[in-house]
């Protein structure tokens, strides 16, 4: 795929897209796209690996222009009904989801919704229930590891872990311990991220940067309950992201539970209404697993989401819904083949064609 994408990128989708034949080919389903808040004005890429997931507001302006025009924009409400009933949703239906509740999803993408009179699902952890804002725990330790020496070790007897980390490796064991740190209850997990802190020789205001500058505190605080009440009284839907977005395939059955049964129960007592839909954290095959499906049904949940792409039809299951993944280098003409399915199928044969070729030249 790395040699087909940039030709698809810059010369057949911009070709399709321009023909229209996108929306001609579009889904007959509604296609729901993530976004995960939007980078504040003068902001300066910190992370490459997790900065790219979120996108300029001129971009998503731009976006949501482009949807307005040749798209239907459905609110979360008309979403749930048409989960529930079936009722006949217009042609072209997209749904907008935003996930982790960033201060950014209130201060910078909130405005720009308004702009556009459009609705968004916002998918919130439990750590917007509380009065001081805090960071995703797996982006202060993708910063942690920024912010320490080209090489390092790190020792945590306790579970298990020795490493010697060289710069090359430092995102690959991020994600290692991303992984072994969500087998572990919140409170446990913060301990152990404490402790990584220490090896690293960080004081326990290292982050203090990120906490007191406007801009770097609206890219990686999330929201805190009165910020959450802001944005819910502005109209937003508010959805579950988990208490502290753990990888739950790795979490034992009674802490996956808790994640996301007391989430739902604690957001709805903060907001006074029902939360109805659930954004499983990370949201792929390797992070959700049927364990978890089952426990978003028996929570009481009307759907939940993964961050998988695929087509929702009437026979989709309400808990296992497919999301088109935005992020930041997408062009219109690519953000539109994603919309349409076009770029998952072009995906999917090319993925084919290469493994074709590779069991061929075995045979
Ligand atoms: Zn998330």
């Amino acid at each position: 795929m790395k040699l087909v994408s940039p030709l698809l990128k810059h010369v057949v989708y911009p070709g399709l897209s321009k023909g229209g034949y996108f929306r001609r080919a579009a889904r007959t389903g509604p296609v729901v796209l993530t976004y995960h808040g939007i980078l504040p004005a003068g902001y300066k890429v910190v992370d490459p690996a997790l900065d790219g997931n979120l996108v300029s507001a001129d971009s998503f302006r731009e976006q949501l222009r482009f949807l307005k025009k040749r798209y239907n924009v459905i609110s979360p409400k008309e979403f749930l009904l048409w989960c529930e009933t079936k009722r006949e949703l217009p042609p072209r239906s997209v749904l907008l989801t935003s996930d982790d509740g960033l201060r950014s999803s209130l201060f910078d993408m909130l405005p720009v919704l308004q702009e556009s009179d459009l609705e968004c699902l916002f998918f919130v952890t439990g750590a917007s229930l509380s009065h001081t804002a805090t960071m995703l725990w797996y982006e202060e330790l993708s910063l942690m590891f920024l912010a320490a020496p080209a090489s390092f070790s790190l020792e945590l007897l306790e579970i298990g872990l020795r490493a010697e980390v060289q710069q090359h490796e430092k995102h690959s064991f991020w994600w290692e311990l991303v992984r072994k740190l969500s087998q572990f209850e919140i409170n446990r997990r913060r301990k152990l991220l404490g402790r990584i802190r220490m090896h690293l020789g960080f004081s326990e205001q290292w982050d203090a940067e990120y906490r007191k500058d406007p801009v770097l505190s609206r890219r990686f605080l999330m929201l805190s309950l009165s910020e959450l009440h802001q944005l819910a009284e502005a109209g937003m839907c508010i959805g579950e992201h988990t208490l502290s977005h753990p990888m739950l395939s790795q979490s034992t059955r009674e802490d996956a539970w808790k994640e996301i049964f007391e989430s739902k129960r604690n957001l709805e007592d903060a907001l006074g209404q029902e939360v109805w839909a659930l954004a499983y954290p990370f949201g792929d095959s390797s992070s959700v697993t049927s364990r978890e499906l089952q426990m978003a049904e028996r929570a009481g949940f009307k759907s939940a989401f993964l961050n998988t792409s695929g087509g929702i039809g009437p026979e989709t299951p309400r808990f296992a819904l497919p999301r088109v993944h935005i992020t930041a280098t997408m062009s219109l003409a690519e953000f539109e083949a994603h919309i349409s399915g076009f770029h998952r199928s072009m995906h999917e044969l090319v993925r084919a064609a290469s493994l074709h070729a590779v069991v061929g030249s075995k045979v």
